[in-house]
């Protein structure tokens, strides 16, 4: 009889957002036609940029006419595409091949397909509290999982610890949902630890386009990051492709372990388990990183940035410690003394009638921290900080 892949029934069930929901319809079955402020979720509520939506409806025309039809696009990405992608890089100070640059259909997929390059039995670290998925991913596959813990003390950015050995090492920054942000001294311990040991870096970046200070936007920018690195990130936080879906990857030329060059493995990868991202979506990510479409977006990130900005202004009003909402879109701030997450979720809920995320759902270390996200209207926003000072 097949064998199914038993991992699975070791993922943790997210009580997170069904949790959420569960407690959010409860209180509006018992309080009818109350407007919550929302707060929790991480997705966008801004549209896309003009450029883009123009240059996905005239991608859509292209496929119903003859002559500009477009059939299997490459695997690895449109070459326009990938030299645009190339060209961002450059704001950076960092230098790419298009050929390293590979398109993917956002950063989740990519998170977890990429690790069919590691070995399961490579243990992976991650950094929490953390996105979940870096966690669940590894599960599946059977891969063992190492937590180092992100604390006030250490602003929740942790380094390298002595006796630690991680062969993946998961860092996202600027970080979901601490907000925080490594500088350059920080991401070079990391890729100096890594190098040293032999280890590979998952860079998550899908967050970059939020810093506006001299930290780093990619591991890149760090000497050395070219021989123990790969850096996974998305059009989804920047320009609003939660829905449109469509992000990048790059995977160093020189990037090898074990006999295995990435770059090549990532080729022959994705030219046997995937047809290409559609023709439509890289059209309108081509939009995206043009001058027109870079300047349009600025608009989306701008109001998310003030959104941000008062958010941790309202919070620090009410006296409470916070983290991150200056190069990241999420507010992280600690619960009042002697409250649980869940239970400062429901004082807001009851009391603010604002919806945030606990940190609990983030792992054991974002107990007694909570998140707010900016990704709400300004207007929600303006009254939520309202209603936050005064807590
Ligand atoms: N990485 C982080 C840290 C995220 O917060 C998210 C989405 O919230 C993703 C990756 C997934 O992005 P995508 O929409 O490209 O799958």
């Amino acid at each position: 009889m097949l064998k199914a892949n038993k991992h699975y029934l070791e993922l943790k069930n997210s009580y997170l957002f069904h949790g959420i929901k569960l407690r959010v319809n409860a209180y509006l079955e018992e309080h009818p036609g109350v407007e919550l402020l929302r707060l929790g979720i991480g997705d966008v509520t801004r549209p896309l940029c003009p450029a883009a939506v123009e240059a996905l409806v005239r991608a859509a025309r292209d496929q119903g006419d003859p002559a500009r039809f477009h059939g299997y696009m490459p695997e690895c990405g449109d070459e326009n595409l990938r030299a645009a992608i190339a060209r961002h890089y450059e704001k950076f100070g960092v230098k790419i091949d298009p050929e390293e640059a590979f398109v993917s259909s956002g950063a989740s997929d990519e998170l977890g397909d990429i690790l069919s390059l590691f070995d399961p039995a490579s243990p992976a670290l991650v950094m929490e509290p953390a996105y979940p998925a870096y966690v669940d991913a590894s599960v599946i596959v059977g891969r063992r999982v190492i937590t180092l813990p992100g604390t006030r003390e250490n602003g929740f950015l942790p380094l390298p610890e002595k006796g630690l050995e991680a062969d993946l090492i998961y860092l996202c920054s600027p970080n979901n949902p601490t907000g925080a942000v490594y500088d350059r001294a920080g991401l070079a311990a990391w890729v100096d630890y890594a190098r040293a040991r032999g280890s590979v870096i998952l860079f998550d970046a899908a967050y970059e386009a939020f810093i506006r200070d001299e930290s780093p936007h990619s591991i890149f920018q760090i000497p050395g990051a070219r021989e123990c690195a790969i850096e996974i990130c998305s059009l989804s936080k920047t320009a609003g492709f939660t829905g449109t879906r469509l992000g990048y990857t790059v995977i160093p030329k020189e990037l090898e372990r074990d006999g295995v060059n990435f770059n090549r493995a990532w080729v022959r990868d994705r030219t046997t388990r995937t047809n290409g991202v559609s023709y439509i979506l890289q059209q309108g990510g081509l939009a995206v990183f043009s001058p027109e479409g870079q300047r349009q977006l600025e608009d989306n990130l701008s109001v998310y940035r003030d959104n941000a900005r008062d958010l941790r202004r309202a919070l620090e009003k009410a006296g409470l410690w916070t983290c991150g909402g200056q190069n990241a879109p999420y507010v992280w701030a600690a619960c009042p003394v002697g409250i649980d997450s869940w239970s400062f979720f429901d004082l807001l809920l009851r009391e603010k009638q604002i919806v945030a995320t606990p940190g609990a759902g983030f792992g054991a270390c974002g107990e007694g921290y909570m998140r707010f996200s900016s990704f709400a209207s300004p207007e929600v926003v303006e009254e939520a900080a309202r209603r936050l000072e005064r807590l």
